[in-house]
């Protein structure tokens, strides 16, 4: 029989790693589950409904971890949980990997190994687990919710006996699963929606959710989208079309919605001050970048920011103010991603250390870090090849595939 722990999460993280549907699933596949007591409460799930799935509700995070074979949580815990679990035992997290090298380092030395969510490859096999998406897609709904609440007029056109009221302009920029979202909450809201992206695979979906699709398409921009399917940095000439694009097309809008990435680099520019202040008063911007430097020059990480009138909020962790579903979700990757490492017919942990998905993941075993990109940026030479050593080169590629620093994690 397998352990599987659940501890609280920190006073700034509403989600959790575990909801009692996937607490009865667990439970059903003979794992017997710790939950702390009051950890769910934040997603609205409370002990007893923990109770009622077959889990255990235990009075510290300790105990919820001590005999745990495997750990769940949402973002990287702290050096004393990863302390007081079992010699060896699984953290599945998103651990943000490419932050705080220090702070990791020291979480692998404590001995767990350490999964880290984001870096799952994106392969349909592994569609169930990608927290990226998941919370992405959340935190895009969330984005146009938020502008939508801020906007002192209406979103959709209304046609009254006292006139007619117009309906809002809103851009998205960046068209990856949060700006797909944004795009389809938007035009669930009655905005007229326009929507730019440099890859050109997005044009067809911009358009079969009703938005109209504008780009620079030029011979650049046909090449700009990487076998992984994410952005390239584009060249200082495609930059400077790109932003005489959207300085003439921004200032009409009354609500941006930003969410550009490029795996490995800090979030492009497209918004400079000077568009920012081309656009009227009470428009807004929601930048979902902020956290990795932002698309809008004034953007602040967790502030709104004022500029003549232009509002331009900077909320962090967007997932987690629709916790209910971003911890369900969460919850259902996380399950995905376990249930394989549960050998049906014995009940025991079987993990395939070989797996493209576990090998992709797993950042640290045996007290080192295993994926090279990781090791390289925490200063340390990645472990020499043991048991998941065959793994290191492989995760060290994945971990190339991605972002600097994982953006689903709080976006
Ligand atoms: P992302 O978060 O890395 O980036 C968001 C968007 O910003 C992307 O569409 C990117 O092209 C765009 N962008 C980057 N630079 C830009 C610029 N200068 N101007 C305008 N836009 C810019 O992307 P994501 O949401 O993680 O999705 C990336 C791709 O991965 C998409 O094609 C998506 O469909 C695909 N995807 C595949 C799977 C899977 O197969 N399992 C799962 C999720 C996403």
């Amino acid at each position: 029989m397998i352990a599987i722990g659940v501890p609280a999460e920190s006073a700034e993280e509403p989600r959790i790693g575990l909801s009692p549907e996937t607490a009865k699933k667990l439970v059903k596949l003979g794992a017997k589950v710790s939950v702390r007591s009051g950890a769910g409460l934040r997603s609205h799930f409370s002990d007893e409904e923990y109770n009622a799935a077959g889990a255990d509700i235990v009075a510290s995070d300790a105990d919820a971890v001590k005999e745990a074979d495997i750990v769940l949580t949402v973002r990287r815990p702290p050096l004393a949980l990863a302390k007081s679990m079992k010699q060896g035992a699984m953290l599945i997290a998103m651990l943000d990997p490419y932050s705080d090298a220090e702070g990791l380092q020291a979480l692998a030395k404590s001995g767990a190994s350490l999964f880290a969510m984001e870096l799952m490859p994106r392969i349909s096999r592994a569609q169930s687990m990608d927290v990226l998406s998941s919370q992405a897609n959340l935190a895009g709904y969330k984005a146009v919710v938020d502008a939508a609440a801020a906007f002192e007029r209406a979103l959709p056109m209304m046609m009254t006996a006292a006139g007619t009221v117009p309906a809002a302009r809103v851009f998205v920029m960046g068209v990856g699963v949060a700006g797909l979202q944004a795009i389809a909450t938007a035009r669930r809201l009655g905005a007229i929606v326009t929507a730019t992206d440099v890859r050109p695979a997005v044009k067809e979906q911009v358009a079969s959710l009703g938005a109209k699709f504008i780009a620079v398409e030029d011979e650049e921009f046909k090449q700009a989208e990487t076998a992984a399917g994410y952005a390239k940095e584009m060249s200082d000439e495609y930059k400077k079309k790109q932003a005489a694009l959207v300085a003439d097309h921004v200032k009409n809008q009354d609500i941006v919605i930003t969410t550009a990435l490029i795996p490995g680099r800090p979030a492009p520019k497209l918004i400079s001050k000077a568009v920012i202040e081309s656009m009227r008063p009470g428009s807004i911007i929601v930048d979902l970048a902020v956290e990795r430097g932002g698309n809008a020059e004034l953007a602040k990480a967790g502030e709104v920011v004022e500029h003549n009138g232009v509002r331009i909020m900077g909320k962090l962790n967007l997932p987690g103010a629709v916790p209910v579903n971003a911890s369900s979700l969460y919850a259902r990757n996380l399950l995905a991603f376990i249930d394989p490492m549960v050998d049906k017919k014995t009940g025991a942990l079987a993990v395939n250390w070989d797996d493209e998905l576990v090998k992709g993941t797993l950042i640290a075993k045996d007290g080192a870090i295993v994926n090279a990109m990781i090791a390289e940026r925490a200063g340390a030479a990645a472990k020499p090849a043991a048991a998941p050593a065959k793994a290191k080169s492989e995760a060290g590629g994945n971990g190339a595939a991605k972002s600097a620093k994982p953006k689903g994690s709080a976006s």
